[in-house]
């Protein structure tokens, strides 16, 4: 199977099976207008692979930036080879590489992990400021919708302090994604401006993704950005969409197919975030 078949439209019998929250979706008579299939796909988040695949260094194409694009404007992942971290802004797919230099890859460029969703405005609220990630976390705490709901979040405005991190491209046979951030390239910034997008995921979802929040930064000039690790901002405006489908599509590769996921992933999953 090639580049893009794995996506979820093209694994149908896979994804079938691993739509989550339903809303109706798998319910609905043949013949579903274009418009209501489309306000279905809306609310889904889609994702490809899983993070304790990653963890263990499962870094194959899985699926495309193209692939990415007709799935969401909002989320993240990585690329072949864990080259870089992937931010998507409003349907264009960023790649913050371990230099700290940002570009557009080409929608062949290949991703073996990424999250996406169309983003809709449920919920907005102005924030700022506040001196930690932590506390920017407890705010946006108050307003999500549910304690077993997958939030798409979006956090827009002027920060006073970003820290975040990307990672070198590997090659061959893979090492694992702990090893690889144990000495990550950090970036700081100061008095920058820029989003924060990214989900929060409920601790249900297990070896699937982190529990909790998973943001990645693009500042507004796109001269940097990565995996978010610490932020005070100085005024910005959350927006947070509740998104109750999950369409998880597993990797048809060799690799994935052999891989032994079975291991307990919870103490890998956190200390990868960090
Ligand atoms: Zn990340």
């Amino acid at each position: 199977m090639g580049r893009g078949s794995t996506v979820v439209a093209g694994a149908a019998c896979m994804v079938a099976a691993l739509v989550l929250g339903g809303c109706g979706a798998s319910d609905e008579p043949a013949g579903t207008t274009a418009a209501a299939a489309a306000a279905v796909d809306r609310e889904t988040v889609h994702q490809v692979s899983t993070l304790s695949a990653l963890i263990d260094g499962l870094y194959q194409p899985a699926t495309t930036v193209g692939a990415v694009k007709a799935h969401g404007d909002l989320g993240l992942g990585t690329f072949e080879a864990l080259d870089g971290e992937m931010v998507v802004v409003d349907g264009r797919v960023y790649q913050v590489k371990s230099d700290g230099g940002v570009s557009e890859p080409a929608d062949s460029a290949g991703s073996p992990y990424a999250a996406v969703t169309f983003f809709d405005t449920d919920v907005s609220f102005d924030v700022g400021p506040t001196d930690s990630y932590e506390a920017l976390q407890k705010e946006i705490d108050a307003h999500l919708g549910g304690l077993n709901d997958i939030c798409a979040v979006r956090i827009e405005g002027s920060f006073a302090y970003v820290r975040s991190r990307s990672v070198p491209r590997q090659s061959e046979p893979y090492t694992p994604l702990l090893e690889v951030t144990a000495t990550q390239p950090e970036f700081e910034f100061r008095d920058v401006e820029g989003v924060l997008v990214g989900f929060w995921c409920p601790a249900w979802v297990g070896q699937i993704d982190p529990a909790g929040y998973h943001l990645h930064f693009l500042s507004a000039d796109h001269s940097g950005g990565g995996h978010l690790l610490e932020v005070h901002v100085t005024q910005a405006t959350v927006r947070l969409d509740d998104t109750p489908n999950l369409s998880l599509s597993l990797p048809m590769t060799p690799e994935f197919r052999q891989a032994d996921l079975a291991g307990d992933y919870e103490k890998q999953m956190q200390a990868a975030e960090k």
